[in-house]
């Protein structure tokens, strides 16, 4: 979190403080910073140096053009889950053969729109899916690149943070299926088996869990080569976790360092989907305080964010950072719970804060540089937040607010 520092009781992005920010662009307003966003992905390249590899931002944490664009610079791969993120990463600049389609719902139109884009791999999670993809291939007289996802049900009693990689998710095939649908994709002349993928959940802070996934998906890789079927790529997903409190989630480093220990000689490459490890830290909400109120003994701050531009808090009691862009001298400090204007209960942004501010303030939430924006709606009628990213001293508008003309152009009242 290097790149948001204070500086004299206030809150920088870099070389730019973000109360100015906040003056130009106005609230509710994400910052990014470019130096954060290359930092980390730098992690995994240094750390995968020497051993064949590709790194692909997950596109779902946040998909903001030019967030995509500055990984897009560092030659970075993508992983999408849709054709929107498909054309995004096209309209970022980049590379469609460093791009991993994975998802458990493609449509015949997207494989089609993939197959054009001429992508790198397919991350196929049923056998019905093999068949649709095998089929839009033969019509195209192409052969598609093909992963099969795996699920490979790793304990949950030992490892609480996985969430994706149970039995009981919808999440890939299981190892047994697994085995069968690779027999069978080797028989399917619309394919080309290249790899073997695995993602097993979201916000991981220990390596143990991907050790457990990697010592199950080798296991088959190795049953697999026995019977003919050699495997060029072992994506090992994304998912490792940041710290937004006191989490203390290993570094990029050290979880391709156990990797790579295990992987050994193997003549694999290891691919990656990183997205909240890309991105969280890089981003920060600013919002103001708009109305401070008590009811009984509580105290609230009703702030101009809500969780329409931030629904971690309400979908997954997430526990943001939230902390004054200038440290407030003057007032008291109190137990606030920091809520926004829609009309549910469920809109918080954090609950029981000690903090000393007034009204007028400026707030930044931070880590919210993924699963915000990306998440955000227009619920209540409210425009979606302006989007900044800082190099330097510089500021890019990465995205206008929106009006009230861009919300209802789309709809047609009836005469
Ligand atoms: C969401 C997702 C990722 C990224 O997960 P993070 O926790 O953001 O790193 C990677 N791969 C797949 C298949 C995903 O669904």
């Amino acid at each position: 979190m290097e790149n948001f520092t204070f500086k004299n009781n206030q809150l920088f992005a870099e070389a730019v403080a973000l109360t100015r920010i906040a003056e130009e662009f106005g609230t509710p307003c994400f910052v990014y910073s470019r130096a954060a966003l290359e930092q980390q992905y730098r992690a995994y390249e240094e750390a995968l140096a020497g051993c064949s590899h590709l790194v692909c931002y997950a596109v779902k944490a946040n998909s903001n053009l030019a967030v995509l664009s500055v990984l897009a610079k560092l030659g970075s791969g993508f992983d999408i889950v849709s054709g929107g993120e498909l054309a995004r990463v096209i309209a970022a600049g980049g590379d469609p053969a460093r791009v991993i389609f994975s998802g458990v719902g493609k449509t015949i139109e997207e494989m089609h729109a993939a197959l054009d884009a001429g992508i790198h791999c397919f991350n196929v999670e049923s056998p019905l899916e093999l068949e649709q993809l095998n089929d839009v291939a033969m019509q195209r007289n192409v052969r598609a690149p093909v992963s099969i996802r795996v699920n490979p049900d790793v304990d949950a009693k030992t490892h609480p943070y996985i969430s994706t990689g149970l039995k009981e998710n919808k999440f890939g095939v299981s190892m047994e299926d697994a085995r069968l649908l690779y027999r069978q994709a080797s028989t399917m002349a619309g394919l080309e088996l290249i790899g073997l993928d695995c993602h097993i959940g979201s916000q991981l802070t220990s390596i143990e869990p991907f050790l457990a996934a990697l010592e199950r998906t080798l296991l088959l890789i190795d049953e697999l080569a026995a019977e003919g079927i050699s495997i060029r790529h072992l994506d090992i997903g994304g998912g490792l976790g940041v710290q937004y409190r006191d989490e203390t989630p290993p570094a990029p480093q050290e979880l391709i360092h156990a990797v790579r220990q295990v992987l050994g000689e193997r003549p694999l490459t290891l691919v990656l989907e990183p997205g909240r490890s890309i991105c969280a830290n890089a981003g920060v909400l600013l919002t103001h305080v708009n109305n401070i109120k008590t009811n009984g003994e509580h105290r609230f701050a009703i702030v101009d964010a809500a969780m329409n531009d931030i629904i971690r808090p309400a979908l997954y009691q997430a526990w943001m950072d939230v902390v004054p862009v200038k440290v407030n001298e003057t007032a008291a400090v109190h137990t606030y719970d920091l809520v926004g204007p829609i009309c549910e209960t469920g809109d918080f942004i954090g609950r029981q804060r000690e903090l000393a501010i007034d009204n007028g303030d400026l707030l930044a939430v931070r880590s919210a540089g993924a699963y915000c924006f990306a998440m955000s709606s227009n619920y209540n009628t409210r425009n979606r937040a302006v989007e900044v990213l800082v190099d330097g001293d510089q500021v890019h508008l990465a995205r206008r607010r929106e009006t009230y003309e861009d919300q209802l152009a789309l709809e047609n009242p009836l005469d």
